[in-house]
């Protein structure tokens, strides 16, 4: 194995530069050689290898990149820069990194660099072959360093002039403001951080899915595989229900297929991106793959299996009759079922250490590590316990990382609970003492549902995160239809695809404010910077993935609504106020009614978004109190140009004082109102939602609260404009009966409810049609 050190300029300690070469083939690559060519390269070598067909690729490796940096000087000017870096001073920050970016995309590659990523290119295909150009970023101490923002892709890169073009690109992007701040956060030495850069065919799949070489569960040998029409993203995301076809190993033949109706297809929209389209005609039902194919593809997957000696989940891909093998990776499913059976007796024996609100459900078993600061969270590892005081949106790539969530503070509704629901990981908020509790190191099992830590792995823990296969088997029952509208809410735009997969009938909230804390700077932040632009897209590009998750179906988009001690760990927090109580403090509209131009650069996003067609989104304004705010805003949006009157604008009903005066509101022309109880609560009888103090004094169905629902529901009714609740008590079944009962027109839920929410409301509907027919026959 090479090991690079970087010091002083000079590159490498233990092997020479000259021991690896500019560029390596797949074929040459094993899973050892990760730290020249990153995690992705050395995987992708390691199929490679074993006859399996990836689709063609090379790797400029970490040590061209040295090389270029040396070559070209540039070396020491960057590391003399990074070093007197004062991260924390956002404008230097961002100077610097301008700086060295510009500095690298304007070096000259090494000539001998060039020729070589130039002819491999040719080798490839004579004629230019479409490629991506991935950037994978490896550092001595962690060789698969995939640091937030930092994993630049290029995709549908022809001819050799782009593709070295695209190359420096990914060299650059390993100096982004952010990348630079997040390694000096975890302690990286910039000197030992390399990046690799993998040219690959890009493959348009006519058909594609995935393959478990094993079954999933038992672990008998039945290969398993789902294929849909066009490329692999919606079998992933689970918005499709795939075909599927059992194929027996000991008996080498298909001994089931099974044709789903296949109603949409995910496919390359031009030159950039992807497009979701109606799937028509026989297509629809017709049977994905041959048995040929089927035959094939069970055969690559055994390869597979006897190599890595474990059975894999397998990401495949067709065009024009050939077949490529994109992933392949050990499934982690195996033996679960055996372990659900156990779980009662294992509970029961099991010792309780701490309890918690169950807030994201799930159970998961694993190591504890514990972080008490945002710098410490390169110690989180895959398959980690997460325990915290409380998360912030500068972890949300360790939560990506980790089986469970364990924190301290807070209660159902805080951003450990929020965003664990929406990856799908099992969390349990609320402990109080959970980081003095538990240790280092530690084996805890975390129970998400009931909101208990076991000391030791119970062997009940199930699979932490929900996989694919589960969630198009639900989307392929099909809805139950409900008169009610059940909607999702959605936080993080990665969680589009999960919550469409719902089968829900729109976004009846987006917390933009996810949206923007997770690009780690304030929205005063950017305009102070003159990065208008920046924010406006980010917006814009982030709503627009969950927008495209619900084509046609209605997607109210909040207006932002951090309080201010959100923002203060972020870039530009030093100017956010510092506030005795920032929840009844300076946020939602109050915020942007008094900042003009924050306001403006999300009305410009929605713009944009309505521009480009999509009419079902709705804009939501938070922490209204009164009907003049409303009033204000709407007049404020027509003076940047919006057809206030064509588009469809609403409020939140989350203060007493917007519930008290709704029909003020309705006068003043809301198309909309949505009961946000996670505030109304606190507000009505006064416990903060966030104190696990008083959590257990939090009442969702105190006779108040009820009575505000009740009579807005009402006043929304009376002037048929639709009425709706997007705040945590939507997603309790009992409330959601209650809520029906009482005539709400539509109920939005968190994503893991939808199911156990839409059965209440069906319930529910059919039960009062029943009385009201029963009633009449009385008569
Ligand atoms: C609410 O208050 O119920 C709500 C949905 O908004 P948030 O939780 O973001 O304050
Ligand atoms: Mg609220």
């Amino acid at each position: 194995m090479i090991i690079i050190k970087q010091g002083g300029g000079e590159i490498i300690s233990g092997a020479s530069m000259k021991d690896v070469p500019n560029i390596l083939w797949l074929e040459e690559i094993r899973k050892e050689d990760i730290i020249s060519v990153g995690g992705k390269g050395a995987s992708l070598g390691e199929m490679a290898s074993i006859g399996l067909p990836v689709p063609r690729a090379f790797v400029v490796t970490a040590q061209a990149f040295r090389r270029f940096l040396v070559e070209s000087g540039l070396d020491q000017k960057i590391f003399t820069m990074s070093d007197h870096l004062d991260v924390e001073n956002n404008e230097a920050l961002e100077k610097a990194a301008d700086s060295i970016k510009a500095l690298v995309l304007k070096a000259k590659m090494p000539a001998a660099i060039k020729d070589e990523i130039r002819a491999a290119y040719k080798k490839m295909s004579a004629n230019n072959l479409i490629v991506a150009v991935r950037s994978s970023a490896t550092a001595e101490d962690l060789p698969d360093a995939s640091f937030a923002g930092q994993q630049e892709t290029y995709l549908n890169i022809k001819g050799e002039g782009a593709l070295l073009s695209a190359v420096q690109k990914c060299w650059a992007s390993l100096y982004g403001a952010r990348a630079i701040y997040y390694r000096a956060k975890q302690g990286f030495d910039d000197r030992t951080v390399n990046i690799a850069v993998v040219v690959q065919q890009l493959v348009r799949s006519e058909k594609s899915g995935v393959m478990f070489t094993s079954h999933p569960i038992t672990g008998e040998p039945l290969t398993i595989i789902e294929g849909s029409w066009g490329l692999g993203e919606a079998i992933v995301s689970g918005s499709v229900s795939p075909d599927k076809y059992v194929f027996n190993q000991q008996g080498e033949q298909i001994a089931e297929r099974m044709v789903a109706e296949k109603k949409i297809e995910i496919l390359p929209d031009g030159d950039n991106g992807t497009k979701t389209v109606e799937i028509t005609g026989t297509r629809r039902n017709a049977q994905v793959l041959s048995d040929d194919e089927v035959t094939k593809l069970a055969t690559y997957g055994k390869i597979a299996e006897n190599h890595y000696s474990v059975p894999q989940d397998v990401e495949w891909g067709i065009v024009a009759g050939t077949i490529y093998i994109l992933q392949s990776r050990p499934i982690t499913t195996i033996g679960n079922k055996k372990e659900a059976k156990g779980m009662s007796g294992q509970k029961k024996e099991a010792k309780i250490i701490l309890q918690g609100q169950g807030a994201a459900p799930g159970t998961a078993a694993g190591k504890v590590v514990i972080i008490r600061d945002v710098k410490d969270t390169g110690a989180v590892k895959e398959g980690n316990i997460l325990v915290t005081r409380m998360t912030n949106p500068d972890m949300v790539p360790a939560m990506r990382k980790v089986a469970a969530i364990v924190t301290d503070e807070g209660g159902m509704t805080c951003h450990a609970a929020i965003v664990s629901r929406e990856l799908g990981t099992p969390a349990v908020v609320g402990t109080k003492t959970a980081t003095q509790v538990l240790k280092n190191g530690q084996i805890i099992t975390v129970d998400g549902e009931m909101g208990l830590i076991y000391d030791g792995a119970l062997e009940m823990a199930a699979p932490a995160k929900t996989t694919a296969a589960p969630m198009a088997g639900a989307a392929a029952a099909g809805p139950v239809i409900t008169a009610t509208s059940v909607k999702v809410n959605v936080s993080i735009p990665e969680a589009a695809a999960r919550a469409a997969a719902t089968g829900a009938d729109g976004v009846g909230l987006l917390r933009i404010e996810h949206l923007i804390l997770g690009l780690n700077k304030t929205p005063g932040w950017f305009i102070a910077n003159n990065r208008e632009e920046d924010f406006v897209r980010e917006l814009h590009d982030g709503i627009k993935i969950v927008l495209d998750a619900f084509p046609g179906k209605p997607v109210w988009v909040r207006t932002l609504d951090a309080p201010t001690d959100e923002f203060r760990n972020m870039m530009g927090g030093e100017s956010e106020p510092h506030e005795h109580n920032p929840m009844l403090g300076w946020r939602g509209i109050r915020r942007d009614l008094q900042s003009p131009e924050q306001f403006r650069l999300q009305v410009d996003a929605f713009k944009r978004l309505w521009k480009e067609g999509y009419e079902n989104l709705g804009v939501m304004f938070p922490m209204v109190s009164h009907p003049d705010q409303f009033i204000a805003a709407k007049e404020m949006m027509r003076g940047w140009g919006v057809d206030v009157e064509n588009v469809t604008l609403g409020i939140m009903i989350e203060i007493p004082s917007s519930a008290i005066m709704v029909e003020d509101f309705l006068k003043a022309g809301i198309r909309f109102a949505s009961f946000g109880t996670n505030d109304l609560i606190q507000y009505t009888i006064a416990i903060d939602r966030n104190n696990e103090n008083v959590a257990d004094m939090y009442q969702p169905k105190h006779p108040a609260v009820l009575s505000l629902i009740h009579g807005a529901i009402q006043m929304c009714r009376a002037y048929n404009v639709e009425c709706s609740i997007c705040g945590q008590a939507g997603s309790d079944p009992k409330m959601a009966v209650w809520l029906v009962e009482h005539g709400i027109a539509s109920i939005s839920a968190n994503i893991d409810a939808i199911a156990k929410i839409r059965e209440a409301v069906a319930r529910t509907e059919k039960r009062i049609i029943l009385e009201a027919a029963r009633n009449r026959d009385a008569e």
